[in-house]
């Protein structure tokens, strides 16, 4: 484990190629259940270049209306799939590491970064609890992810997340302004048709 700055935890490669590919053929499988889509910011209306979908009882939508937790996808109206047990496993055995024994994610937002596809600066702040970490595993390409502090004007640094990595925000950084700069196509061939997969793990209510 590599503590990148205070509550910001790294761990490289902590899924080996085949759990990866265990992982993502999991995943892919509940992704016929609860399709990719592509949610539209409140603020402008544009749609997000990345397209997400949820595992678990809760998942993260954005719409016109804002950004909330619900029990259902927006486009489908059926309940989000079950959380895969290999993620639920992952947070039980990290989870633990910024010192406190958080309950188990609500919510896995899953993220498709295709062809050019970012994400700009934000917080994660929709959680109605944000004692519990956030954690975050990568799979496929790698990704130029930013990370700066609890103000969206401090300094930021980048660091690679590549497919296996774990990343982590607890503690003093569990509010950190974070993003994906780019994705850099063609560096991991795991996913089919390329780009990178990022699954993040969170607890949403107390
Ligand atoms: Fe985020």
């Amino acid at each position: 484990m590599l503590t990148v700055a205070p509550g910001i935890l790294l761990w490289r490669e902590w899924l080996a190629p085949a759990a990866q590919k265990a992982l993502l053929d999991d995943v892919l499988a509940r992704l016929e259940q609860a399709p990719l889509y592509r949610p539209i910011m409140p603020g402008t209306g544009k749609p997000f270049s990345a397209q997400e979908s949820n595992f678990g009882p809760l998942g993260w939508v954005a719409d016109k209306a804002g950004y909330r937790y619900q029990p259902t996808h927006p486009v489908t109206a059926r309940p989000w799939p079950d959380m895969p047990p290999a993620l639920a496993a992952l947070w039980q055995a990290l989870a633990g590491a910024w010192g406190t024994d958080p309950p188990p994610p609500a919510c896995c937002l899953v993220n498709l970064y295709r062809d050019g596809a970012r994400m700009g600066l934000h917080q994660d702040r929709d959680e109605a609890d944000t004692s519990a970490p956030v954690i975050g595993v990568s799979l496929g390409d790698s990704a130029v992810f930013r990370i700066g502090g609890t103000s969206r004007k401090g300094p930021t640094r980048s660091l690679t997340l590549a497919s296996g990595d774990v990343i982590g925000l607890g503690g003093p950084a569990r509010l950190a302004f974070h993003g994906i700069d780019r994705v850099r196509a063609g560096s991991c061939g795991l996913i089919p048709g390329g780009g990178r997969l990022s699954l993040t793990l969170r607890h949403v209510r107390a």
